[in-house]
């Protein structure tokens, strides 16, 4: 009998709820790098998280700073892909910081899983975000190792934000645990506040037009992706 209860426990862990991906609310911004990123989830970042992961990316133009993006994982059975919602951010506290680099301590990682718990406690930490003022989009490599180390599900992502020039970019999962520290990948903006984007990266260019406002007569091309 006690055998028969261990192989229980052993269950896996229950599959993301389902659900179609909103495309038809989202607007796709795509990086130099699309092509190249082979990446585990789709990205979908409500305006109401990116306008509040920007404000508070431009808080610190000096120093790297950063914090928790908290959402849903979700699967798509049509297209068969797992995405995530991104619906809010967690600044970071308690960070240790030189100019040029970030570190989350014992103590940055038990605050962003108490705010998670007490907050958004219907909610996951889907990734993290953190500034590279004056600097690329990249992954360092105490960026890559902090990542595999804390945020190792295939759905977590990491957010590279260049708060000066107004640049960003995810860093997904690949298949075999691979982690482009140089090729970012874009998101789907989920329109969750109005229909006009909010995103100001100059680095990622939209796939679909904006939307036509009424009233408005022009004829509106739509804009292809070529890498
Ligand atoms: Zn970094």
């Amino acid at each position: 009998m006690t055998e028969r209860r261990i192989k229980l426990l052993q269950v896996p862990p229950p599959l993301p709820p389902r659900w179609p991906m909103p495309l038809d609310e989202s607007i796709r911004w795509v990086s130099p790098y699309e092509a190249e990123v082979d990446r585990l989830v789709e990205i979908f970042f409500t305006q109401h998280a990116y306008l509040r992961c920007m404000e508070h990316a431009a808080s610190d133009l000096q120093h790297e700073i950063g914090g928790a993006l908290v959402g849903q994982v979700l699967d798509d059975v049509l297209a068969d892909a797992r995405y995530v919602v991104i619906e809010d951010v967690i600044p970071a506290e308690h960070t240790e910081f030189s100019r040029v680099h970030l570190t989350f301590t014992q103590s940055t990682l038990v605050q962003l899983n108490n705010t998670l718990e007490d907050h958004y406690p219907d909610l996951q930490m889907v990734g993290w975000y953190h500034t590279h003022p004056r600097m690329s989009v990249f992954l360092s490599s105490y960026d890559a190792w902090l990542h595999r180390n804390f945020f190792r599900e295939p759905w977590q992502v990491a957010l590279v934000v260049e708060p000066y020039r107004g640049h960003g970019g995810f860093f997904p999962w690949q298949p075999d645990r691979h982690l482009d520290p140089r090729a970012y990948a874009g998101f789907y903006e989920l329109a969750d506040l109005q229909e006009e984007s909010v995103v100001d990266w100059i680095n990622l260019e939209p796939v679909q037009p904006e939307p036509v406002l009424a009233g408005e007569t022009d004829f509106w091309e739509i804009e292809e992706y070529r890498p």
